[in-house]
Protein backbone atom coordinates (compact mmCIF):
# COMPACT_ATOMS: atom_id res chain seq x y z
CA UNK A 1 0.00 0.00 0.00
CA UNK A 2 3.09 2.70 0.80
CA UNK A 3 4.37 4.11 -2.36
CA UNK A 4 7.17 6.10 -3.70
CA UNK A 5 6.36 9.95 -4.60
CA UNK A 6 7.03 8.92 -8.42
CA UNK A 7 4.73 5.89 -8.33
CA UNK A 8 1.73 8.35 -6.39
CA UNK A 9 2.42 11.30 -9.47
CA UNK A 10 1.95 8.44 -12.03
CA UNK A 11 -0.87 7.01 -10.39
CA UNK A 12 -2.78 10.35 -10.20
CA UNK A 13 -2.01 11.19 -13.67
CA UNK A 14 -3.41 8.29 -14.77
CA UNK A 15 -6.78 9.24 -12.72
CA UNK A 16 -6.11 7.56 -9.33
CA UNK A 17 -5.98 8.69 -5.91
CA UNK A 18 -3.62 8.30 -3.25
CA UNK A 19 -3.05 9.50 0.34
CA UNK A 20 -0.43 12.07 0.65
CA UNK A 21 0.99 13.37 3.73
CA UNK A 22 0.61 17.29 4.29
CA UNK A 23 1.59 19.65 7.66
CA UNK A 24 -2.11 19.68 8.75
CA UNK A 25 -3.09 15.65 8.29
CA UNK A 26 -2.85 13.62 5.39
CA UNK A 27 -4.88 14.24 2.75
CA UNK A 28 -6.78 11.69 -0.21
CA UNK A 29 -5.32 12.96 -3.75
CA UNK A 30 -7.20 13.19 -7.24
CA UNK A 31 -6.68 15.67 -10.31
CA UNK A 32 -8.42 18.99 -9.48
CA UNK A 33 -9.19 19.07 -12.65
CA UNK A 34 -10.52 15.78 -13.25
CA UNK A 35 -13.72 15.10 -12.54
CA UNK A 36 -13.75 11.41 -12.70
CA UNK A 37 -10.96 11.40 -10.42
CA UNK A 38 -12.53 14.18 -7.77
CA UNK A 39 -16.09 11.42 -7.86
CA UNK A 40 -13.65 8.75 -6.66
CA UNK A 41 -12.49 10.91 -3.73
CA UNK A 42 -16.31 11.51 -3.05
CA UNK A 43 -16.97 7.74 -3.09
CA UNK A 44 -14.26 6.93 -0.96
CA UNK A 45 -14.81 9.14 1.67
CA UNK A 46 -18.54 8.59 1.14
CA UNK A 47 -18.31 12.24 1.33
CA UNK A 48 -21.84 14.54 0.29
CA UNK A 49 -21.51 16.83 -2.95
CA UNK A 50 -22.04 19.35 -1.26
CA UNK A 51 -19.06 19.85 0.78
CA UNK A 52 -16.12 20.90 -1.40
CA UNK A 53 -12.87 20.12 -1.30
CA UNK A 54 -9.36 22.34 -1.29
CA UNK A 55 -6.84 22.11 -4.73
CA UNK A 56 -3.21 21.88 -3.64
CA UNK A 57 -0.38 23.76 -5.54
CA UNK A 58 3.17 23.65 -5.15
CA UNK A 59 3.93 27.63 -6.82
CA UNK A 60 2.52 30.57 -5.86
CA UNK A 61 1.91 31.74 -9.35
CA UNK A 62 -0.29 28.05 -9.96
CA UNK A 63 -3.08 30.02 -8.11
CA UNK A 64 -4.32 31.61 -11.86
CA UNK A 65 -5.16 28.42 -13.00
CA UNK A 66 -7.89 27.98 -10.46
CA UNK A 67 -8.88 31.62 -9.36
CA UNK A 68 -10.63 34.00 -11.57
CA UNK A 69 -9.56 36.69 -9.64
CA UNK A 70 -7.76 37.39 -6.68
CA UNK A 71 -8.11 40.03 -4.56
CA UNK A 72 -5.48 42.05 -2.72
CA UNK A 73 -5.53 41.53 0.67
CA UNK A 74 -5.88 37.65 -0.89
CA UNK A 75 -2.49 38.26 -2.48
CA UNK A 76 -1.05 39.72 0.08
CA UNK A 77 -2.03 36.66 2.81
CA UNK A 78 -0.62 34.11 0.03
CA UNK A 79 2.58 35.74 0.24
CA UNK A 80 2.54 36.12 4.11
CA UNK A 81 1.20 32.59 5.36
CA UNK A 82 2.08 30.18 2.14
CA UNK A 83 3.52 27.85 1.74
CA UNK A 84 1.33 26.79 5.04
CA UNK A 85 -1.65 25.84 6.71
CA UNK A 86 -3.88 28.52 4.98
CA UNK A 87 -6.77 27.93 2.53
CA UNK A 88 -8.67 30.87 0.53
CA UNK A 89 -11.22 30.94 -1.03
CA UNK A 90 -11.99 33.07 -4.15
CA UNK A 91 -13.88 33.22 -7.23
CA UNK A 92 -13.17 29.51 -9.64
CA UNK A 93 -12.38 29.35 -13.15
CA UNK A 94 -14.86 28.23 -15.70
CA UNK A 95 -12.06 25.01 -15.93
CA UNK A 96 -12.57 23.88 -12.29
CA UNK A 97 -15.22 21.33 -12.55
CA UNK A 98 -18.40 22.25 -10.42
CA UNK A 99 -17.69 18.64 -8.41
CA UNK A 100 -14.59 19.93 -6.94
CA UNK A 101 -16.14 23.02 -5.71
CA UNK A 102 -19.65 21.75 -4.13
CA UNK A 103 -21.60 23.28 -7.14
CA UNK A 104 -20.26 27.23 -6.05
CA UNK A 105 -18.57 29.57 -7.70
CA UNK A 106 -15.40 29.87 -5.80
CA UNK A 107 -12.82 27.69 -5.56
CA UNK A 108 -10.46 26.53 -2.20
CA UNK A 109 -7.08 26.78 -3.09
CA UNK A 110 -3.78 25.55 -0.32
CA UNK A 111 -0.42 25.25 -0.70
CA UNK A 112 0.94 23.09 1.61
CA UNK A 113 4.08 23.62 3.63
CA UNK A 114 5.11 19.95 3.73
CA UNK A 115 7.89 19.45 1.35
CA UNK A 116 6.91 16.10 -0.10
CA UNK A 117 3.11 17.25 -0.39
CA UNK A 118 4.59 19.79 -2.93
CA UNK A 119 7.15 17.45 -5.12
CA UNK A 120 4.13 15.24 -5.50
CA UNK A 121 2.06 18.42 -7.01
CA UNK A 122 4.78 19.18 -9.18
CA UNK A 123 5.73 15.24 -10.41
CA UNK A 124 1.84 14.92 -11.19
CA UNK A 125 1.92 18.65 -12.68
CA UNK A 126 -2.04 19.63 -11.79
CA UNK A 127 -3.39 21.11 -8.81
CA UNK A 128 -4.27 17.96 -6.13
CA UNK A 129 -7.79 18.20 -4.95
CA UNK A 130 -7.55 16.53 -1.38
CA UNK A 131 -9.47 16.59 1.62
CA UNK A 132 -8.79 14.51 4.85
CA UNK A 133 -7.92 10.91 3.99
CA UNK A 134 -10.84 9.75 6.21
CA UNK A 135 -14.22 8.98 6.01
CA UNK A 136 -16.90 11.95 6.12
CA UNK A 137 -17.58 12.94 9.53
CA UNK A 138 -14.92 10.71 11.08
CA UNK A 139 -11.51 11.53 12.32
CA UNK A 140 -8.70 12.79 10.33
CA UNK A 141 -5.59 10.87 9.56
CA UNK A 142 -2.28 12.47 10.95
CA UNK A 143 -0.24 9.58 10.25
CA UNK A 144 0.06 7.11 7.57
CA UNK A 145 -1.13 4.32 9.89
CA UNK A 146 -4.52 6.27 10.46
CA UNK A 147 -5.13 6.18 7.07
CA UNK A 148 -4.36 2.47 6.20
CA UNK A 149 -7.08 1.76 9.32
CA UNK A 150 -10.05 3.47 7.50
CA UNK A 151 -8.98 3.50 3.84
CA UNK A 152 -6.93 0.36 3.22
CA UNK A 153 -7.64 -1.96 -0.27
CA UNK A 154 -10.24 1.38 -1.15
CA UNK A 155 -7.22 3.84 -2.65
CA UNK A 156 -4.46 3.54 -5.22
CA UNK A 157 -1.74 3.74 -2.42
CA UNK A 158 -0.44 5.95 0.39
CA UNK A 159 2.84 8.00 0.60
CA UNK A 160 4.29 7.36 4.04
CA UNK A 161 5.77 11.22 4.98
CA UNK A 162 5.51 10.63 8.75
CA UNK A 163 3.33 12.35 10.99
CA UNK A 164 1.78 15.57 10.26
CA UNK A 165 3.64 18.07 12.29
CA UNK A 166 1.14 20.74 12.71
CA UNK A 167 -2.12 18.39 13.26
CA UNK A 168 -5.00 20.35 12.84
CA UNK A 169 -6.72 21.02 9.04
CA UNK A 170 -6.07 24.44 7.35
CA UNK A 171 -6.96 27.72 8.56
CA UNK A 172 -10.10 28.73 6.17
CA UNK A 173 -10.61 32.48 4.68
CA UNK A 174 -12.72 34.10 2.71
CA UNK A 175 -13.01 37.48 1.57
CA UNK A 176 -16.07 39.72 1.85
CA UNK A 177 -15.76 43.00 -0.06
CA UNK A 178 -11.95 42.00 -0.15
CA UNK A 179 -12.26 41.51 3.66
CA UNK A 180 -10.32 38.53 4.83
CA UNK A 181 -13.45 36.22 7.00
CA UNK A 182 -12.43 32.80 9.01
CA UNK A 183 -14.81 30.06 7.98
CA UNK A 184 -12.65 27.68 10.11
CA UNK A 185 -10.38 28.30 12.91
CA UNK A 186 -6.64 26.61 12.11
CA UNK A 187 -2.94 27.00 12.86
CA UNK A 188 -2.94 30.46 11.12
CA UNK A 189 -4.80 32.38 13.76
CA UNK A 190 -7.15 35.14 13.56
CA UNK A 191 -4.25 36.78 15.40
CA UNK A 192 -1.96 36.22 13.37
CA UNK A 193 -3.68 37.12 10.43
CA UNK A 194 -4.48 40.44 11.70
CA UNK A 195 -1.41 41.17 12.31
CA UNK A 196 -0.85 40.14 8.38
CA UNK A 197 -3.18 42.52 7.61
CA UNK A 198 -2.76 45.31 10.28
CA UNK A 199 -6.33 45.45 10.73
CA UNK A 200 -9.50 43.13 12.53
CA UNK A 201 -10.85 40.39 10.52
CA UNK A 202 -14.51 38.94 11.27
CA UNK A 203 -13.70 35.15 12.72
CA UNK A 204 -15.99 32.67 13.59
CA UNK A 205 -17.83 34.94 15.96
CA UNK A 206 -19.06 36.91 13.29
CA UNK A 207 -22.00 33.54 13.97
CA UNK A 208 -22.79 33.41 10.48
CA UNK A 209 -26.62 32.64 9.62
CA UNK A 210 -26.07 30.47 6.70
CA UNK A 211 -23.11 27.53 6.08
CA UNK A 212 -20.94 29.85 4.01
CA UNK A 213 -18.43 26.66 4.38
CA UNK A 214 -19.42 23.07 4.87
CA UNK A 215 -16.38 22.66 7.43
CA UNK A 216 -19.24 24.50 9.47
CA UNK A 217 -21.08 21.82 9.91
CA UNK A 218 -21.85 20.70 13.65
CA UNK A 219 -20.63 17.70 13.02
CA UNK A 220 -17.87 16.70 12.29
CA UNK A 221 -13.63 15.10 12.97
CA UNK A 222 -15.54 12.64 15.26
CA UNK A 223 -14.21 9.71 16.67
CA UNK A 224 -16.79 6.22 17.08
CA UNK A 225 -16.87 6.98 20.77
CA UNK A 226 -19.31 9.27 22.41
CA UNK A 227 -17.48 12.10 22.99
CA UNK A 228 -18.36 14.70 25.72
CA UNK A 229 -16.97 18.46 26.55
CA UNK A 230 -18.57 18.40 30.56
CA UNK A 231 -16.46 16.94 32.42
CA UNK A 232 -18.39 14.52 35.10
CA UNK A 233 -18.33 15.29 38.75
CA UNK A 234 -18.69 11.27 39.37
CA UNK A 235 -16.72 9.34 36.82
CA UNK A 236 -18.35 6.61 35.04
CA UNK A 237 -16.94 3.19 34.40
CA UNK A 238 -14.76 2.64 31.37
CA UNK A 239 -14.60 6.26 30.12
CA UNK A 240 -11.19 8.29 28.55
CA UNK A 241 -9.87 11.47 29.73
CA UNK A 242 -8.34 14.36 26.81
CA UNK A 243 -6.78 16.51 29.21
CA UNK A 244 -4.69 19.61 28.64
CA UNK A 245 -2.28 21.19 31.22
CA UNK A 246 -2.92 20.48 34.76
CA UNK A 247 -5.07 16.93 35.54
CA UNK A 248 -8.20 17.06 37.26
CA UNK A 249 -8.01 15.63 41.07
CA UNK A 250 -10.46 13.15 39.64
CA UNK A 251 -8.08 11.27 36.59
CA UNK A 252 -7.59 8.04 38.60
CA UNK A 253 -11.27 6.92 37.98
CA UNK A 254 -10.75 7.02 33.75
CA UNK A 255 -9.62 4.29 32.64
CA UNK A 256 -7.05 5.51 30.09
CA UNK A 257 -6.33 9.32 30.60
CA UNK A 258 -4.05 11.17 27.52
CA UNK A 259 -3.20 14.63 27.77
CA UNK A 260 -2.76 17.03 24.47
CA UNK A 261 0.40 18.85 26.81
CA UNK A 262 1.14 18.63 30.28
CA UNK A 263 3.08 22.12 30.32
CA UNK A 264 -0.05 23.93 28.16
CA UNK A 265 1.84 24.26 24.47
CA UNK A 266 -0.80 24.74 22.15
CA UNK A 267 1.27 23.40 19.36
CA UNK A 268 2.00 20.49 20.73
CA UNK A 269 -1.33 19.86 21.93
CA UNK A 270 -2.97 20.29 18.06
CA UNK A 271 -0.05 18.00 16.66
CA UNK A 272 -1.56 15.61 19.30
CA UNK A 273 -5.21 15.91 18.78
CA UNK A 274 -6.33 12.98 16.14
CA UNK A 275 -3.32 10.90 17.23
CA UNK A 276 -5.20 10.84 21.20
CA UNK A 277 -8.32 10.88 19.45
CA UNK A 278 -7.41 7.84 16.98
CA UNK A 279 -5.62 6.32 20.31
CA UNK A 280 -8.81 6.83 23.04
CA UNK A 281 -11.40 5.83 19.96
CA UNK A 282 -9.35 1.91 20.11
CA UNK A 283 -9.66 1.28 23.64
CA UNK A 284 -13.39 0.20 23.50
CA UNK A 285 -14.48 2.83 26.16
CA UNK A 286 -17.89 3.62 27.07
CA UNK A 287 -17.10 7.13 26.68
CA UNK A 288 -14.68 9.82 26.06
CA UNK A 289 -14.28 13.50 28.77
CA UNK A 290 -12.24 15.94 26.80
CA UNK A 291 -11.24 19.17 28.73
CA UNK A 292 -11.58 22.64 26.34
CA UNK A 293 -8.59 24.52 26.03
CA UNK A 294 -7.83 27.99 26.42
CA UNK A 295 -9.52 30.32 23.54
CA UNK A 296 -6.53 31.77 22.08
CA UNK A 297 -4.63 31.38 19.24
CA UNK A 298 -4.37 27.75 18.09
CA UNK A 299 -6.83 27.07 20.95
CA UNK A 300 -9.52 28.14 18.85
CA UNK A 301 -8.84 25.86 16.35
CA UNK A 302 -8.47 23.13 19.21
CA UNK A 303 -11.41 23.66 20.95
CA UNK A 304 -13.67 24.04 17.26
CA UNK A 305 -12.83 20.40 16.10
CA UNK A 306 -13.61 19.26 19.87
CA UNK A 307 -16.83 20.78 19.78
CA UNK A 308 -18.07 19.30 16.14
CA UNK A 309 -16.50 15.61 17.69
CA UNK A 310 -18.54 16.13 20.29
CA UNK A 311 -21.51 16.44 18.26
CA UNK A 312 -24.59 14.26 18.20
CA UNK A 313 -25.56 13.02 14.85
CA UNK A 314 -28.91 13.75 13.52
CA UNK A 315 -30.89 11.08 12.44
P1 LIG B 1 -11.19 19.51 4.20
O1 LIG B 1 -12.39 18.64 4.47
O2 LIG B 1 -10.27 19.64 5.37
O3 LIG B 1 -10.52 19.21 2.94
O4 LIG B 1 -11.72 20.99 4.03
C1 LIG B 1 -12.64 21.34 3.10
C2 LIG B 1 -13.39 22.46 3.70
O5 LIG B 1 -12.94 23.68 3.11
C3 LIG B 1 -14.86 22.38 3.36
O6 LIG B 1 -15.56 21.56 4.27
C4 LIG B 1 -15.26 23.81 3.46
O7 LIG B 1 -15.52 24.16 4.80
C5 LIG B 1 -14.02 24.56 3.00
N1 LIG B 1 -14.20 24.96 1.59
C6 LIG B 1 -13.73 24.34 0.51
N2 LIG B 1 -14.12 24.98 -0.61
C7 LIG B 1 -14.88 26.03 -0.22
C8 LIG B 1 -15.59 27.04 -0.89
N3 LIG B 1 -15.59 27.13 -2.22
N4 LIG B 1 -16.27 27.94 -0.14
C9 LIG B 1 -16.26 27.88 1.19
N5 LIG B 1 -15.61 26.93 1.90
C10 LIG B 1 -14.92 26.01 1.21
MG1 LIG C 1 -11.94 16.45 6.56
Amino acid sequence: MYISIEKAAKILRTGGIVAIPTETVYGLAGNAFDETAVAKIFAVKERPFFDPLIAHIAEIEELENLAAEIPRNAKLLAEKFWPGPLTLVLPKKEKVPDLTTGGLPTVAVRMPQKQIAREIIKLAGFPLAAPSANKFQHLSPTSAEHVLEQLSGKIDGIVNGGVCEVGVESTVVGFENDIPVIYRPGAVTKEMIEEGMGYGVWGMEKNLKVVLSPGMLEKHYSPNTLLSLELPSEVPPNCGLLAFGKLPENTTLFAKTLNLSANENLTEAAANLYGMLHELDSCELNKIYAMLLPPIGLGVAINDRLGKAASVPIV
